[in-house]
């Protein structure tokens, strides 16, 4: 069974254009439930480590220097199916190709400055919520998280 919670960021210059609103309301609106959230502003080091896996793309610098050039807003997002239910409701990496109506349709400027990052699949949405997150910044009830922060947590997730 695909997982419940996706991981996503809205980039500088969406929240510098102030649409981090807009954006929120869009995911929302489209069924997500918003389990952890802040405001942060990425060092160099962990632009680099968040996006090694681009280390030896020719873009691999201008993306850090851009995700560490203003504050991001970091979010776990909680809906059943949620990984491909999220790319759905964001669209394609690149604007022009984004359906109309989703996220990166309507606020991405370009490839470069798409507005938002979303998990593409349930182990990086895991690696990337651990990576920004510590387990008691992580709600999906009145308590602390039982989202699985490890396999055995997974296995022992508490009633709701
Ligand atoms: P995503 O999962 O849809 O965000 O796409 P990728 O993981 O393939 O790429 C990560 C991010 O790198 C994208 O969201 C873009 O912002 C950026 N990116 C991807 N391809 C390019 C490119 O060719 N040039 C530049 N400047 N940025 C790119």
């Amino acid at each position: 069974m695909k997982g419940n919670y996706t991981f996503t960021i809205i980039k500088p210059t969406a929240v510098r254009k102030q649409k981090t609103g807009q954006i929120l309301a869009d995911i929302i609106a489209g069924g997500f439930r918003i389990v952890a959230m802040k405001q942060i502003r990425l060092q160099e080091h962990e632009a680099q480590e968040f996006y090694r896996v681009h280390r030896d793309k020719s873009f691999y610098q201008q993306l850090v220097d851009f995700m560490t050039s203003g504050p991001i807003v970091v979010a776990v997002l909680e809906k059943e199916n949620a990984v491909e239910e999220y790319r759905k409701l964001i669209g394609s990496t690149d604007p022009d190709q984004a359906l109309m109506g989703t996220i990166r349709a309507k606020y991405a400027e370009s490839l470069r400055h798409n507005a938002v990052h979303g998990s593409d699949s349930d182990e990086n949405a895991r690696l990337e919520a651990k990576f920004f997150f510590s387990q008691r910044e992580i709600f999906d009830g009145l308590e602390f998280s039982s989202l699985a922060w490890d396999e055995k947590k997974s296995k022992n997730k508490a009633p709701a």
